[in-house]
């Protein structure tokens, strides 16, 4: 190891850029900007409590999960049409070309959209071509998970899963999300069974307000890959040592976090007590426009009031690149590609 590389990172997001790494965690709906979202508004003729861009920032001032959620859903209705799903994918591939994320496993709530009325295949294709075109055009590689609004009943979500069908190929993994308390990930078990036998991986937000509890059940009951967030595991010591020995990825989002209050400030936050204990956490963005920033910032957030080493943000692009549904031939140059980074930091 270098000197330089156990320096303290720099706080400035555009050091991270060069950095090769994956983004797991990330709802497509949540990279909604607010100027697609006034431009999608006018084009489809829906009315929002809001004039320009800044009434949009303004809004996103959230006191909880919930309080975002509400205006979370109430963006999503400018999305309607298979182009307005393009224009919104393809605006977060572009992201993806620019801050050095060489592989994405994009989140979408298909729920949130069917129940408006907005038909499944709308939503996928819109999304899959734009996948297909940034492939196509730079090469980026990205992968699809279908999230599970778990604050809806688990019928809601077979259907989900039985509207997915024809798709199943262009999906990776089955996901939970939303509304955590109140709603532990074990009624969902034969929803999980029924997407494992379509082939998908499993993974589900758990431990983000909710209690380890729900991390247990997450990894007991849906036999997940991956818990997105995790960062209540903490506070239960058999739970870490499983996490650890098991390696399980936990995809943390620090900025969201801090926005969303489940951390009182970005200093208290945990997760480089969890990288140094040898936890498998990564870095990621949620829901990037509603809380501050995509995943370069959430990186520079990181550096700027948490220890964290030149070395350590290797280590944070490695864990999310080795967490990743890639395989291990895919794998190998973007980690040799990371082992490039840190010695240019010389
Ligand atoms: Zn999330």
């Amino acid at each position: 190891m270098t000197e330089a590389s156990n320096s303290q990172a720099p706080a400035d997001p555009e050091f991270y850029r060069s950095l090769p790494k994956a983004e797991l965690h990330l709802h497509i709906e949540g990279s909604l900007t607010a100027e697609r979202m006034l431009a999608l508004a006018e084009r489809n003729g829906v009315t929002l409590p809001y004039a320009a861009v800044e009434d949009v920032e303004a809004a996103y001032q959230f006191d909880d999960l919930q309080s975002f959620l509400d205006l979370y859903y109430q963006g999503m209705s400018v999305l309607q049409t298979e182009s307005d799903f393009y224009c919104l994918t393809m605006d977060y591939l572009e992201v993806c070309r620019r801050e050095g994320i060489v592989h994405c496993e994009i989140g979408f709530d298909p729920q949130g959209h069917t129940e408006r009325g907005i038909p499944f295949a709308t939503v996928v294709s819109g999304i899959t071509r734009a996948q297909d075109d940034a492939h196509a055009q730079w090469g980026q590689s990205s992968a699809l998970i279908m999230n599970i609004l778990r604050h809806l009943p688990v019928t809601d979500a077979f259907d989900a899963v039985e509207q997915a069908r024809p798709y199943a190929a262009r999906i990776s993994a089955i996901g939970l999300d939303s509304s955590e308390v109140g709603f532990p990930p074990e009624p969902f078990a034969p929803v999980f069974s029924a997407a494992r036998e379509l082939g998908w991986h499993c993974v589900a937000h758990a431990g983000e307000e909710g209690p380890p509890a729900y991390v247990w059940g997450a990894i007991v009951d849906l036999a997940v890959d991956r818990i997105d967030h995790g960062i209540r595991s903490d506070e239960d010591d058999a739970l870490m040592d499983l996490l650890i020995k098991r390696q399980m990825p936990l995809t943390v989002c620090p900025l969201s976090n801090v926005r969303l209050r489940a951390v009182p400030t970005m200093a208290k936050h945990n997760l480089m007590k969890m990288l140094q204990a040898g936890a498998n956490v990564c870095v990621n963005s949620d829901d990037p426009t509603y809380f501050g920033g995509f995943l370069c910032d959430n990186f520079a957030a990181v550096a700027r009031d948490l220890p964290m080493t030149i070395n350590d943000a290797a280590q944070l692009a490695r864990n999310s690149i080795r967490s990743s549904f890639l395989t291990d031939s895919q794998q190998q140059p973007i980690l040799s590609n990371i082992d490039r980074w840190l010695e240019a930091q010389r």
